[in-house]
């Protein structure tokens, strides 16, 4: 089986089939793990995404409740500590209009049966010292953990060479190879062609520009500012509504991320990188103490519906792309779900909802 794109998805799937015995080879343009993967901000929020009751807001819970197995399986394959929290998250108001908003979001998450509270601001505080004082508000969401996505893609290659997955580096994959029955027999490399019974393009923002591969993706760039301070300000995931605030246990504090349809850009630009950091200083102060930092910009996976394409294409294609804002949080079902396709379970709850097929107008075409 040939899996197209190194990143959390296209690792974890690899990873997956692996141990159902396949033999997998992994092809990966550049190398893995470094778009949209490494650039992410790690947090698994499905409850702060959360806008209705359905199918994929019950994915994107599954998906939360796989990490913390997921971190064990990979400590205990490649000693790697992915960092995974779940200390939660608050949601965070400046003003009576943010705060009856954030209200509404726990009425809302109350109406689909979840569980988040408004908390009194002194406890908010107490909580996280670091909090600005000028929070009037306060919306507690337990269930909206985070992980250090670094280390996750990394210890999710690992894992990989550990159960025998061939990792092919610095090779992209033109096209796929068909016979003259339209069967897929492979992909079309520039170091030559690769046979398998078996294709699954994994290979986020740039999926579309696969030789023969239907599903429209496009990249949706964001801007991410990282900042090094001797200690993590905060436990929990700070948001509000001009940003987020992730701290890493050893003092990196990732402030994102901005939403810019721009095509294949990843420059970084002061404006953006200005209005970060003082998004992130309303909520966190002390960031301005910060000794160090770093900007960058990654691609994140969209489709036209901005849901993911997760499913078959055809006898043997298999689409795995167009997570858009929660591919870390969603790698871990997605892999399964590919697992269980290549086995032949009966379909996952969600398997229309992400039916790659939907995007073309025959509903069948690859
Ligand atoms: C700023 C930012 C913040 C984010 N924050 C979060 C978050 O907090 N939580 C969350 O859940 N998600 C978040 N995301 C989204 C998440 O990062 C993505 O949805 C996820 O990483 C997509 O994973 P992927 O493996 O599909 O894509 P990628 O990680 O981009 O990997 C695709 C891989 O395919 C390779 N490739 C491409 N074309 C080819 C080819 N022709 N041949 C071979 N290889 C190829 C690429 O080189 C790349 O390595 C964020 C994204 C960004 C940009």
């Amino acid at each position: 089986m040939v899996v197209v794109g190194g990143g959390l998805i296209g690792c974890l799937v690899a990873r997956e089939l692996a141990h159902d015995g396949h033999r997998v080879t992994l092809v990966e343009r550049a190398k893995v793990g470094r778009e949209a993967s490494h650039d992410a901000a790690g947090m698994l929020a499905p409850l702060a995404e959360a806008v209705e009751p359905g199918p994929f807001l019950d994915l994107c819970i599954e998906s939360r409740n796989l990490h913390a197995t997921l971190a064990d399986e990979l400590f205990a394959e490649v000693g790697t500590d992915v960092w995974y929290r779940d200390d939660g998250t608050y949601l965070v108001a400046f003003d009576d209009t943010e705060a009856a908003a954030l209200r509404a979001r726990a009425a809302l998450h109350a109406s689909l049966g979840l569980h988040s509270e408004m908390i009194p601001v002194e406890i908010a505080r107490r909580e996280e010292p670091a909090l600005s004082p000028l929070v009037t508000a306060a919306l507690s969401v337990p269930g909206d953990h985070q992980v250090d996505n670094r280390k996750l893609v990394e210890a999710a290659a690992l894992s990989c060479y550990a159960r025998g997955v061939k990792i092919v580096e610095h090779t992209p994959v033109r096209s796929l190879l068909r016979d003259a029955n339209d069967r897929i027999v492979g992909v079309d490399t520039t170091a030559g062609p690769i046979d398998a019974e078996c294709v699954v393009v994994a290979a986020g923002s740039w999926s579309s520009l696969i030789g023969g591969f239907s599903v429209p993706v496009e990249p949706v760039k964001g801007q991410m500012l990282m900042l090094e301070l001797v200690s993590p300000p905060c436990r929990r995931v700070l948001r509000s509504e001009r940003c987020y605030v992730v701290a890493r246990i050893d003092g990196r504090v990732l402030v994102g991320g901005t939403m810019e349809r721009v095509g294949f850009d990843k420059s970084v630009v002061a404006s953006a990188v200005g209005n970060l950091l003082e998004a992130g200083r309303e909520v966190v102060p002390s960031l301005g103490g910060a000794f160090g930092g770093e900007a960058w910009a990654g691609l994140r996976p969209a489709t036209p519906d901005d849901l993911p394409a997760v499913g078959q294409l055809g006898e043997n294609l298999i689409a795995a792309t167009g997570h858009f804002r929660n591919g870390i949080l969603l790698a871990p079902v997605t892999a399964k779900i590919v697992a269980g396709l290549v086995r032949g379970d009966a379909p996952h709850a969600a398997a229309e909802l992400l039916d790659p097929r939907r995007f073309s107008p025959s509903g069948s075409a690859a």
